[in-house]
């Protein structure tokens, strides 16, 4: 009895199909699982007779690994398949590649990223803040005079909180220099705002550059935007003069634009700055001869900058008797616009695909 039902099952198990995962499944059941048949007959052997119980045993145990070794050489069969079948039958494999479209880095980040890269060279880490600023940060703190044109609502952008009224000064150490009068938020006007958080929190010497986008109230031109981008510098020690400051500058234009190109420093006023100046260089477009870009002067402007008043380091609790500073704004649109001669101003942020694929690939 017990050598007929072995045999029987010999003979299903080495013929059984196993050609899809049902099938598959199916043998796993009735063959090796609990409560398969082999282990219906496992359990029968305590029926047999005891001088037999070890052969009709050992004949089951061969069954068993007999069984299993079917299973596993079909599962696997079926796994290498399934991963080599061709999810479209139709598809022609021979057909050569859609290349993958990388895109372009925007012209204003390069251009960032080069200026940091500079002044990285010399010592100058990065620095960032808030885009939404105090009164303090942005004007109180650098010296703006109260009545100050650029205080106006022309220029800047105040925020209002959710309620209706003016946001209150709830982060930061302005709370320390303000009366306890709620302040008003606006969108910072220049990068120079770092500069003060840097002077208020950073320990002496301060050796740092300040990338980030700034906003005025402006109307959108070729030559205006209300949102642009800058880079401000700054470093305050013992006895810095403004020769470091022009060493500083002159380093960082020939490395952008090239040894040859010139560089003047033309007096100008800063609230924060004293003395202040504009830097200019050397025309990009005509080298100097005189072109519509100059107003054929010869030079461009990049930005402005000077050694940071007094009544600025003593508003940063910094004291001026002892240590003095430089520090100079660019904006980042003006240099990518001389860099690669761009002529209006709105093409960066409207994302025209014609002008973004201009610039170095990813
Ligand atoms: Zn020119």
């Amino acid at each position: 009895m017990m050598q007929e039902s072995i045999a029987a099952l010999t003979a299903e198990i080495t013929t059984a199909e196993l050609n899809n995962p049902a099938e598959l499944d199916a043998f796993r059941i009735s063959y090796l699982g609990r409560k398969g048949r082999l282990a219906d007959l496992f359990d029968q052997l305590k029926t047999v007779p005891a001088e037999d119980k070890r052969a009709v045993g050992q004949q089951l145990n061969a069954l068993k690994q007999q069984a299993q070794a079917r299973f596993d050489e079909a599962q696997q069969a079926a796994e290498a398949t399934a991963d080599n079948a061709p999810a479209n039958p139709d598809f022609d494999y021979t057909l050569p590649p859609v290349p993958n479209a990388l895109g372009t880095r925007h012209p204003l980040s390069l251009v960032r990223e080069e200026m940091l890269r500079i002044f990285g060279r010399i010592g100058f880490a990065v620095a960032e803040g808030p885009e939404i600023e105090d009164d303090w940060h942005n004007f109180t703190a650098l010296n703006f005079p109260e009545n100050h044109p650029a205080r106006d609502m022309q220029d800047t952008f105040f925020v209002e909180s959710r309620t209706g009224g003016m946001v209150d000064s709830a982060d930061d150490n302005s709370q320390t220099h303000q009366s306890t009068n709620p302040q008003p938020h606006l969108l910072r006007t220049h990068t120079s705002t770092v500069q003060v958080r840097v002077m208020e929190t950073e320990p002496l010497p301060i050796r740092r550059v300040m990338p980030g986008r700034v906003f005025r109230n402006e109307a959108i031109s070729a030559r205006a935007h209300m949102m642009f981008h800058q880079v401000e510098g700054i470093f305050i020690d013992e006895g810095v003069s403004f020769a470091d400051l022009k060493q500083t500058v002159y380093y960082f234009v020939q490395e952008l634009f090239g040894a040859d190109i010139n560089i003047r420093f033309r007096p100008s006023f800063f609230p924060f700055t004293e003395p202040s100046a504009e830097i200019d260089i050397t025309c990009l477009i005509c080298k100097g001869a005189g072109c519509n870009i100059c107003k054929y002067s010869g030079w461009v402007e990049i930005g402005g900058c000077g050694m940071v008043d007094p009544a600025v380091l003593e508003n940063a609790k910094i004291d001026p008797e002892k240590y003095s500073g430089y520090a100079w704004g660019m904006g980042i649109e003006r240099i990518a616009m001389l860099k690669y001669q761009i002529k209006d101003l709105r093409l960066f942020t409207e994302n025209d695909m014609r002008f973004l694929r201009q610039f170095e690939a990813l």
